[in-house]
């Protein structure tokens, strides 16, 4: 497996593969955000316009603030049903195998599989091609390079979905992820015809009443620890039940969270089911919080990192408290 390629000899080398295959299944995570959904999403319109035949997958499905962009026909939450036998499957945004969701992980057995990923640590789970930078801002970023590799130009749906994805990953072009290279892509999309203040305003837009008021909730449940320099945010069942909240409306927050001065780490634990809780870490700069995150069975990146861990939310949060050296 070539791993000293540049990021165009990787694409070009997935180009190959796509132009040689017909029948494609493009997944990304499970519980996606929008560069998981604009990089898979992405994908499909791709190979659409190379003229395969290709399906989308998630196990989650889309989140309702990510309804609105343009998918590419129904998204599959399972594997029965499929419009047709893939003869392959493109993994995007994906650090780990099991992200894919319990079904797709289990039948990655049955796929020959190209792996394309940003998250450090990514296992190279891909059996016929690994394609794994963490250098790249956002998958999204590199469904692009695909396309470019295949000369498909980068307008109309498989544009929206990728400024969607480098929006959605670089926190709106602000986190240290933002690169040159990046901002290029994002003034060749806005070149190519792309209506950046109309996707912006879908994006952002988004908010219901009852997300509102639940953060509202949840700002007001900020505490400091350590000196200041470790902000936390629990987040129960009954927190999101108490303003009919669903569990996306959580998405964002623990960027708030990171903004006050003088934290370094920012903690969101959220109750997945009882005894069971999602942990989201944040920092800027130096301050690592993926190793924290890869002691606790998860992972991501530098500055932006999760893990799901079996306990409750209080002993979640003193156990990532431990791991957290400042
Ligand atoms: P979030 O906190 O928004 O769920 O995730 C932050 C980053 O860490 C994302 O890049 C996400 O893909 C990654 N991440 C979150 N949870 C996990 C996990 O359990 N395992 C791995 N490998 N990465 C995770
Ligand atoms: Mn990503």
């Amino acid at each position: 497996m070539p791993t000293d390629c540049s990021p165009a000899e990787h694409a070009a080398r997935v180009a190959e593969i796509l132009r040689a295959g017909d029948r494609f299944l493009v997944a990304a995570h499970a519980s996606p955000d929008g560069d998981a959904i604009g990089a898979s999403a992405g994908l499909v319109w791709l190979l659409t316009r190379m003229g395969k035949k290709a399906v989308l997958y998630n196990a989650s499905g889309v989140p309702d603030y990510l309804e609105w962009m343009p998918l590419p026909g129904r998204v599959y939450q399972h594997l029965g049903g499929l419009p047709f036998r893939p003869e392959m499957l493109l993994a995007l945004d994906c650090g780990d195998a099991w992200r894919l969701g319990n079904e797709l992980s289990e039948a990655l057995p049955r796929y020959p599989s190209v792996n394309i990923d940003h998250h450090l640590g990514n296992p190279c789970f891909g059996s016929l091609y690994n394609w794994v930078d963490p250098g790249m801002a956002a998958a999204g970023q590199m469904t692009a390079l695909v396309a470019d590799a295949a000369g498909i130009s980068l307008e109309g749906e498989l544009a929206a979905c990728v400024y969607v994805s480098i929006v959605s990953d670089t926190g709106s072009f602000t986190h240290g992820n933002t690169s040159a290279d990046v901002l290029l892509l994002a003034s060749r999309l806005l070149r190519g015809g792309l209506d950046a203040g109309a996707l912006r305003a879908s994006l952002d837009n988004q908010w219901t009443l009852p997300k509102t008021h639940f953060w509202g909730d949840m700002l007001r449940k900020v505490r400091l620890e350590r000196s200041g320099q470790v902000g936390v945010c629990e987040i129960s069942l009954a927190d999101l039940a108490a303003r009919s909240a669903v569990r996306s409306d959580a998405e964002g927050l623990v960027e708030q969270i990171r903004r006050i001065r003088g934290v370094r780490v920012a903690l969101l634990a959220r109750e997945e089911a009882p005894g069971r809780t999602k942990i989201s870490l944040r920092s800027c700069g130096d301050d690592d919080v993926r190793s924290v995150a890869a002691q606790l069975g998860g992972g991501g990146h530098k500055n932006a990192a999760g893990a799901t861990v079996d306990l409750p939310v209080p002993e979640a949060v003193e156990t990532v408290l431990e791991l957290v050296k400042l």
